[in-house]
C-alpha cells in the first residue's frame, strides 16, 4: 500500500524514499566538496613546505612555473650538466660568477667554487643589474 507521507510523496515503508535519496546525494556531495577543500589545503601545504628543501630561497618568485624552471636548472646542474645548455654565462667581472637567465625577468646566480656550482640566489633581471655592477661577494 502507497502511503503520502508528511512532505508531499507517496511511497511505500516508514520513511519517504525520494527524500531520504535527496539527502544522501546532498551529503555526499558536501563530503566530496569537503575532501577537495581539504586536498587542496594539503597541496599548498606541501608546496609551501617545498621551499624548505630548495638549495636557495625561491619564494619570492611570482609563479609556480618559474619556480619549477629554477629547481629544473638547479637539479641539472647539481647532477654535473653544463650551465651553457641553460644559456648560463661567466660575468665579465667576476669570471666565478655565473648567471643562468629564467625567463624573461629572473637569473639565477651560481658561483663556481673551484668546480662545484654553488647557487647563490635567484633574482629579477633589475635586481641583478643593481646589486651585480658593483661587484657581488668582493
Ligand atoms: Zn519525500
Amino acid at each position: 500500500m502507497k502511503q503520502l507521507f508528511p512532505c508531499g510523496h507517496r511511497g511505500r515503508g516508514k520513511l519517504c524514499h525520494r527524500c531520504a535519496e535527496e539527502e544522501r546525494v546532498k551529503s555526499s556531495a558536501a563530503a566530496q566538496q569537503e575532501a577537495e577543500r581539504a586536498q587542496k589545503l594539503a597541496q599548498k601545504r606541501a608546496w609551501e613546505a617545498s621551499f624548505a628543501e630548495d638549495p636557495i630561497d625561491l619564494r619570492r618568485l611570482p609563479d609556480r612555473e618559474l619556480v619549477l624552471k629554477v629547481r629544473e636548472v638547479l637539479e641539472a646542474i647539481a647532477r654535473g650538466e653544463d650551465y651553457t645548455r641553460f644559456h648560463g654565462k661567466r660575468l665579465g667581472l667576476d669570471r666565478r660568477l655565473i648567471s643562468v637567465p629564467i625567463g624573461q625577468r629572473y637569473r639565477l646566480l651560481l658561483r663556481d667554487d673551484g668546480g662545484a656550482l654553488r647557487p647563490l640566489s635567484c633574482l629579477t633581471h633589475e635586481e641583478y643589474n643593481t646589486s651585480l655592477r658593483p661587484g657581488l661577494g668582493s
